[in-house]
């Protein structure tokens, strides 16, 4: 019944920070990921994506794959109208109506565009106006998707990762095939539950190893087993962005609709019975500092999280306030810091004096940095080996690494780098298990690399666009203010 058939694959990923000032321009798409046409199929074969995911079950069933373009770019602000209206013109392009039977789209849910309300909406509106009637649409989204109802009543399906740090997208893009397959095959169509949740929750609480997600997983997985359920996703959402459509999203999907409703209800209640256990414990600036007096004590690695500086939920990376601390009391370790002017600067010795502070402006507040450049280059990139988008290119661009008298790594790049796997800095010679302090600008993602070797975790609430502190965050949209924890 398959024999033939064949299957349109493309989509886009951004999770936007309305609250950022950095606009997000082609550009930022072509440079972080644009796979077009058999590119789309050669870039993601093999690798820990929703694209190879969608490719493995479709060439295992002999399915023609029609690819259209996939793109992605590092978390910032909102995108362009003119960008984004060029990324869906580019992927209808490949449409042709007689000879797709079924759309398999890697959306990731958090995408906000200028003007355009419900993006992701816009594009699939977009491909079905190109399709024959009933031809059944299946995407994928990340556990930060801030779903709206249109976007689940337009697609047949919608398939979220289980995960955080994301690990599971291949195996995401396998169920999302799987699926799309049924329904081609048989003719029907899944009976569905939508269920939103008023609750803002941040990602350095949304791990899926740890409490609260991993025992809301737990009651998930275990729902899924039940008789007539196909698939429940949980989505906490992405909270740095001032749009109505924010808060946990619960989608499920089969045969059973009184089972999807007592599951999801009963996954609904649990979530909300424990919603205190979102709150994150975090420390001031100064609370660290306080905390680091006692350096010689602490087990090491330490590793210290900048989440409001978090390059994964659209802020900079270049916040300055924990470098500040580690220059000031001497203390060694990694830190990376966002610095595009920094890495273009022309270096003729090994000797290093400049004044660091966010964006490389000039102010009071700077921290004076003297060192040796160790490494220098420019374009530079890697391969990602570790769990996340394994066999991905990373281009941090041009970077400079500066060792201090007192062994502080600082590596300044000219991309926004996010640190989903260790090699970013064992590229550098930099061993993380040897190191006495590692910097992280991240929520949750970076557990990947460091978790396993972390001896102590300072988590710090600095100045940053995506605090930890949901009150601290100025959300201009009213509907918003019945949302937990605002409500309080
Ligand atoms: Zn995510």
């Amino acid at each position: 019944m398959l024999k033939n058939k064949s299957i349109f694959i493309g989509g886009i990923w951004h999770e936007t920070n309305t609250f950022s000032n950095k606009k997000t321009f082609i550009k930022d798409f072509k440079s972080y990921q644009w796979h077009e046409n058999k590119n789309l199929i050669t870039r993601n074969r093999n690798t820990n994506t929703e694209i190879s995911g969608f490719l493995d079950v479709l060439n295992q069933r002999s399915l023609n794959v029609i690819p259209s373009l996939f793109t992605a770019a590092v978390p910032s602000g909102i995108v362009t109208k003119k960008t984004f209206l060029k990324i869906v013109n580019k992927i209808i392009y490949h449409l042709d109506k007689e000879k797709i039977d079924g759309v398999l789209l890697a959306l990731h849910g958090a995408l906000v565009v200028e003007n355009i309300p419900l993006a992701e909406l816009f594009l699939v509106k977009k491909i079905k106006k190109k399709l024959k009637k009933n031809i059944p649409i299946v995407a994928t989204f990340d556990l930060h998707a801030n779903l709206s109802f249109e976007l689940f009543e337009i697609c047949e399906m919608l398939i979220g990762y289980d995960t955080f740090p994301h690990i599971d997208m291949r195996t995401r893009g396998r169920e999302a095939a799987f699926h799309l397959c049924k329904m081609i095959k048989n003719g029907k169509r899944p009976k569905k539950i939508f269920k939103k949740l008023p609750i803002l929750t941040v990602p350095q609480m949304q791990c899926t190893n740890d409490p609260p997600m991993n025992d809301i997983m737990k009651f998930v997985f275990n729902s899924e087993k039940q008789i007539g359920i196909d698939s429940i996703s949980v989505s906490p959402g992405f909270p740095y962005s001032d749009i109505k459509n924010l808060g946990l999203t619960i989608i499920g999907y089969g045969s059973k609709l009184n089972a999807l409703q007592i599951e999801c209800n009963k996954i609904s209640d649990f979530i909300l019975t424990n919603k205190n256990k979102f709150i994150p414990k975090s420390l001031t600036v100064d609370e660290l500092e306080r905390n680091l007096l006692n350096f010689k004590k602490l087990k090491k690695p330490i590793v210290i999280t900048d989440p409001s500086d978090n390059v994964g939920g659209g802020a900079l990376g270049d916040n300055t306030e924990i470098l500040g601390i580690l220059i000031k009391h001497k203390l060694p370790g990694t830190i990376i810091i966002w610095s595009p002017y920094l890495t273009k600067k022309n270096y003729k010795d090994r000797f290093f004096c400049e004044y660091i502070g966010p964006n490389v402006n000039y102010d009071d507040k700077f921290s004076k940095i003297s060192g040796e450049i160790i490494f220098k280059a420019n374009n530079f990139s890697y391969i990602r080996d570790g769990l996340y988008m394994t066999g991905q290119k990373v281009k941090m661009g041009n970077v400079l690494v500066i060792k201090t008298k007192f062994n502080l790594k600082i590596i300044f790049t000219e991309n926004r780098v996010m640190p989903f796997d260790d090699k970013h800095i064992k590229v550098f010679g930099i061993n993380p298990r040897q190191e006495d302090i590692i910097v992280t600008k991240s929520g949750s993602a970076w557990k990947i690399a460091f978790g396993k070797i972390a001896k102590t975790v300072f988590n710090v609430d600095t100045n940053g666009i995506c605090s930890s502190n949901v009150k601290k965050i100025r959300y201009s949209n009213k509907y918003l203010k019945k949302y937990w924890p605002l409500n309080e």
